[in-house]
């Protein structure tokens, strides 16, 4: 078998799409655009890569974006003064903080600090809890991205059995939950997990986000599976691939995503979707 490729990058302009109609509509009903703030702290080059194309991507979609940034030098009072000050702001509708923050920063306690309402990367302990018991909240957008990559197939996830590779609070932990939502059958692995050529050969649906360049192998995938490469890695000759040894895992795969041009741009326009549900949330409750 080879597989479909799931293009990430036209799944996203789609949903750029639908998203810049949903905005327009917005401001024209509340007389306001719906806003993302933006925090960069130190100066971290990928980071500032990262932000920019955020930046963007709001711009082109018709999301106000304000951004702050702080040296590396910045201290822990200085970046919650600036969280304050957005959790403040009407005009702000969902944060960002981009993280790595630099060392001597306590990420938790920072992303803790947005108020929950506006936590656009859902990364908040409560908008965790919401998703754990499958109350509505803010969503983490990579593992949201990857639910509409895998819905993209046209394949029931209920019932499947869904592998995700990686329990980070970022993807792993939280892309488990929505696949749980969706009544798949969900393992999760991760470095301590026994035999997981054998557990990642039972997946229907298998999502890598390990960061380890080309980790999984082709003959680990079962016949038809789709597989969801979130993983981003940099090869020594400088060029990107994923947690997934693609040639090899195309081979075997149903569907399966590319590095780049899979995930990455659907994370973008889930933050931008996320920022609008923000902001049409807090003009409902008016
Ligand atoms: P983390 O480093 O936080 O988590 C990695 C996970 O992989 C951990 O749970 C770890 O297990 C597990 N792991 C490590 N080694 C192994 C192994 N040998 N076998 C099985 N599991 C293993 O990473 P993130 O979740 O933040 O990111 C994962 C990848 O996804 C990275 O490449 C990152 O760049 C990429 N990424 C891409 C995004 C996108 O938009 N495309 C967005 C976010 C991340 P343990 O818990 O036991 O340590």
């Amino acid at each position: 078998m080879t597989a479909q490729i799931i293009d990430g990058k036209a799944i996203a302009k789609q949903c750029r799409k639908a998203l810049k109609g949903r905005v327009k509509e917005f401001t024209e009903q509340y007389g306001h655009a719906p806003g993302l703030g933006v925090i960069l702290v130190g100066d971290d080059p990928a980071s500032a890569v990262y932000v920019r194309n955020k930046e963007k991507a709001c711009e082109k979609v018709g999301i106000n974006s304000f951004h702050r940034d702080l040296p590396a030098t910045a201290t822990q009072e200085q970046v919650a003064a600036i969280i304050d000050e957005m959790n403040a702001d009407d005009r702000v509708h969902g944060i960002l903080l981009q993280l790595p923050l630099p060392k001597g920063l306590d990420e938790q306690a920072m992303l803790a600090r947005i108020h929950p309402d506006k936590d656009a990367d859902g990364f908040h302990p409560i908008n965790a809890g919401y998703l754990a018991v499958g109350k509505e909240g803010y969503v983490p957008c990579t593992p949201k991205g990857v639910m509409t990559l895998i819905e993209s197939t046209g394949q029931s996830i209920e019932g499947a059995h869904a592998v995700v590779i990686g329990r980070s609070n970022i993807v792993g932990k939280p892309q488990a939950q929505l696949l749980l939502g969706k009544n798949a059958t969900v393992t999760v692995c991760h470095s301590r997990t026994r035999n997981l050529p054998e557990v990642v050969a039972q997946g229907d649906i298998v999502v890598a986000a390990v960061g380890r360049p080309e980790m999984v192998k082709g003959d680990w995938i079962k016949e038809g599976a789709i597989v969801i490469d979130v993983g981003i890695n940099r090869r020594d000759d400088g060029t990107l691939c994923g947690d997934v040894d693609y040639d090899a895992a195309a081979e075997r795969a149903g569907w399966i995503t590319p590095v780049p041009g899979g995930v990455g741009p659907m994370t973008i326009a889930m933050l931008l979707e996320n920022t609008l549900e923000g902001a049409i949330r807090k003009a409902e409750s008016r």
